[in-house]
């Protein structure tokens, strides 16, 4: 296969690759200013929570690791209090609600959720702190990927992390569709901030910020099986906004509510549009195809357990801006499995928090930046071949 050009059925999915780099030429300018608005670029957080699995190590110092806290006097009063306000709404009322969580997870919940009310974290203002090269790596990151995969991915690849790819295919062919999609997810998640990574690289050198195509190429590019996860991860979270798009445009898109007037008149507008287009690109992914054989229930706690372990190790993370980002998008991966696999048809129901909206759109967005950047990989390869 020619170097990053995917091309004909996305595995477990239910669409072509050119279906997605159809829609993500739509998606992406949209999103790009979606998580530039009031409402998108503040997530609450507490990056400063122990790790529950070992003793890491102090939070690295290099400079481009640390998180700037936003001021509190930037974050809109009436989020704290509205949100509140709703946490007895009945679902019924308006069909989705946001809501406040007092305990880690509910049933429902993929991951660790932290929200608006949590007495400990801190506001970030997401674009002051972009997800890029920080300089961390090393036994720490090494331990966590490693805790991901190893433990948490179902002992697929229990021995065999450094896998040659046609073993690896092998494993994944022989196990169960569930096994694969969690698989695929956080691979998928792995390739993208790999992705960013080399996307913005730090040439110590010159001090400025370049596209590394070595770090790409050894990382993901020369990588298909990553390449195809990538895609499988974004076409996941094209279906969950898709699911998500009536509730948002009809009932309660008035919640993205930000205190001025032309803000909220434009954040309305972004979702819908994003919401619009994710439906209008036809189905891209199919929850209904897991979890429906007998021992199925077992299998979705089982899932539902290495999520939330997998959110919980994000906290290990030894550098404050990749644990920023690493919890963000787990939390974003885990909404989409929230929309897509706890409510049944039954979409009244839905329950999410304002972080969880924030999350899930931020997420979309850095994988359709992923999506993205492969294509500007891809002619800067050729490019270079050419050259050489
Ligand atoms: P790693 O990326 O650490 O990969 C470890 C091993 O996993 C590889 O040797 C390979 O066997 C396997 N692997 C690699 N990619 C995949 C894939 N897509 N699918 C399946 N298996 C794979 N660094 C930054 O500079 N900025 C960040 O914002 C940042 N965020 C991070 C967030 C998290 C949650 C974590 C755990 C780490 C983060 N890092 C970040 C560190 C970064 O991900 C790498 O760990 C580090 O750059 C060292 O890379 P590496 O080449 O040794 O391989």
């Amino acid at each position: 296969q020619p170097y990053c050009s995917p091309s004909g059925p996305i595995s477990d999915a239910c669409c072509e690759f050119r279906t997605i780099q159809k829609v993500n030429s739509e998606l992406s300018p949209l999103l790009a200013e979606l998580v530039t608005t009031s409402f998108f670029r503040y997530w609450k957080t507490n990056l400063h929570k122990d790790c529950p699995f070992w003793q890491e190590n102090p939070l690295c110092i290099l400079r481009d690791c640390s998180v700037v806290e936003a001021d509190e006097s930037e974050i809109p009063e009436h989020w704290k209090t509205s949100a509140l306000s709703s946490v007895d709404q009945s679902p019924l009322d308006n069909g989705f609600s946001l809501m406040s969580k007092s305990c880690q997870w509910s049933e429902a919940d993929f991951c660790a959720v932290e929200d608006d009310f949590s007495a400990e974290g801190c506001y970030i203002n997401l674009l002051k702190n972009p997800e890029r090269f920080t300089g961390y790596g090393g036994e720490s990151a090494a331990r966590i990927w490693g805790a991901i995969y190893r433990e948490n991915c179902f002992n697929l690849f229990e021995n065999n992390l450094e896998g040659t790819l046609t073993n690896r295919r092998k494993e994944l062919e022989n196990t169960c569709m569930e096994k694969r999609v969690f698989y695929r997810l956080l691979s998928g998640l792995h390739a993208s901030i790999s992705t960013h990574i080399c996307d913005q690289w730090l040439d110590r050198k010159s001090g400025e910020w370049i596209r590394n195509l070595t770090c790409f190429s050894d990382r993901v590019g020369n990588h298909p099986d990553r390449v195809q996860n990538l895609y499988f991860t974004y076409t996941m979270m094209v279906r969950a906004v898709a699911k998500l798009a009536p509730y948002l445009r009809n009932h309660q898109v008035h919640q993205f509510c930000t205190g001025s007037g032309a803000d909220t008149h434009r954040i309305e507008d972004l979702v819908e549009q994003v919401a619009d287009k994710a439906v209008a690109c036809g189905p891209t992914f199919d929850e209904k195809t897991l979890f429906v054989d007998s021992g199925s229930m077992l299998l979705k706690e089982e899932f539902k357990t290495h999520f939330r372990n997998i959110s919980q190790i994000m906290d290990c993370v030894g550098c404050e801006k990749c644990r920023l980002w690493g919890k963000l998008q787990i939390s974003g991966l885990g909404t989409a499995l929230k929309i897509l696999f706890s409510y049944d048809d039954n979409p009244m129901l839905y329950r999410l928090t304002r972080g969880e909206v924030v999350a899930l759109f931020n997420t979309l967005n850095r994988l359709s930046e992923s999506v993205a950047a492969v294509d500007e990989f891809r002619a800067m390869h050729q490019k270079q071949a050419k050259e050489d």
